[in-house]
């Protein structure tokens, strides 16, 4: 039964890609779709730089560096550590095999391949088996305003000022202009789940349901999401940070009601055991569990356990296609 399942996935970078590989595994043979947020990409160099589709597609080929869940394992430095001799911009860290992709991937574009077909013809030469999409090929870009008063693309806060400036709001660049890559509306339209992964709410996951048609889409489907925030705080990463700053109590009952127009059911940690009553009661149903994922195994077994909860209020639900 799994390995006939429809299923999409919304996803940011480093939670969003180890479940995504862990739904890709437990479904065996069967392609899975996942949706990429790019509002966090970047030129740098004349490439095109796009950090959450490149940490999914390598982790689901396994070339993924598994201590700092971006980049490439195995990876080398020389041109980085040439660059810095040159006195080039050296905030963001391009590795050499890393740089081979964007390398690639910019030709690939100036040839005219959009970014998703230029992300499909990767895929391929990856080794991938799923469908992997950026969320959009027209140009996003996450902004971050701060309480300075200033405003930081998403890539100027997150590595260069390594999250520190209090965050005010954010800005999705191009986003109503923007429309979903093609495939997208109709993935979802055929899905028998959606899986919103673990990936920051704020700048993962809302960049995508920003986009024209998302969320009704979603509002039909049976829509399930993986808490990013365990125990109040993240595994990597702002999403706390941001939803204090954004004057709520970061945990799972904040994900839930971040979802709440279009979410069927959330499925959180152990230790958050005591925010059930309070998501059951916006109508949302819980699923408690070991949500972290520190090997392949636990990131398969939560994608099993996931698909088994959100398969079972589908039914419950008739939304099954
Ligand atoms: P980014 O673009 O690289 O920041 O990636 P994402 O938005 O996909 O992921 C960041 C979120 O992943 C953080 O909020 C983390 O708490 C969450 N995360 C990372 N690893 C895990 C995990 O093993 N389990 C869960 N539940 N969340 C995780």
């Amino acid at each position: 039964m799994a390995e006939s399942l429809k299923i999409v996935a919304l996803a940011g970078g480093v939670g969003g890609a180890k479940l995504a590989d862990g739904i890709s595994r437990y479904l065996n043979n069967s392609p899975i779709t996942v949706v990429v947020n790019t509002g966090d990409d970047l030129e740098l160099f004349g490439l095109h730089i796009s950090p959450d589709l490149d940490t999914v597609c390598y982790t689901l080929a396994g070339l993924a560096n598994p201590s700092c869940g971006w980049g490439r394992v195995d990876e080398t430095w020389q041109v980085y550590e040439e660059l810095q001799k040159l006195g080039a911009p050296d905030w963001f860290h391009l590795g050499d095999k890393d740089l081979a992709l964007h390398l690639e991937r910019t030709h690939l574009i100036q040839s005219g391949q959009s970014l998703s077909e230029a992300t499909r013809i990767l895929c391929i030469r990856l080794g991938i088996k799923d469908r992997v999409i950026p969320m959009t090929d027209q140009m996003v870009r996450t902004l971050v305003f701060t309480q300075d008063g200033s405003h930081l693309s998403f890539q100027e806060y997150f590595v260069k000022e390594q999250c520190e400036p209090v965050i005010t709001g954010f800005e999705f660049k191009g986003i109503r202009s923007a429309k979903p890559a093609d495939g997208i509306l109709q993935a979802i339209e055929e899905a028998h789940l959606v899986i919103l992964c673990p990936s920051n709410p704020w700048v993962s996951i809302d960049p995508i349901l920003l986009l024209k048609g998302i969320r009704p889409s979603l509002q039909k489907k049976c829509v399930i999401a993986v808490s990013p925030i365990i125990g109040g705080k993240t595994i990597k990463g702002p999403a706390a940070k941001m939803f204090r700053e954004m004057g709520e109590i970061p945990g799972s009952l904040a994900v839930a009601e971040h979802y709440k127009d279009f979410l069927t059911g959330i499925v959180i940690d152990h230790q958050d055991v005591g925010e059930t009553g309070s998501i059951i009661d916006r109508g949302i149903i819980p699923l408690v569990t070991n949500t972290i994922m520190r090997t392949i195994e636990d990131r398969i077994q939560l994608a099993k356990e996931t698909i088994n909860f959100g398969m079972q209020l589908a039914r419950k639900g008739k939304n099954l296609v």
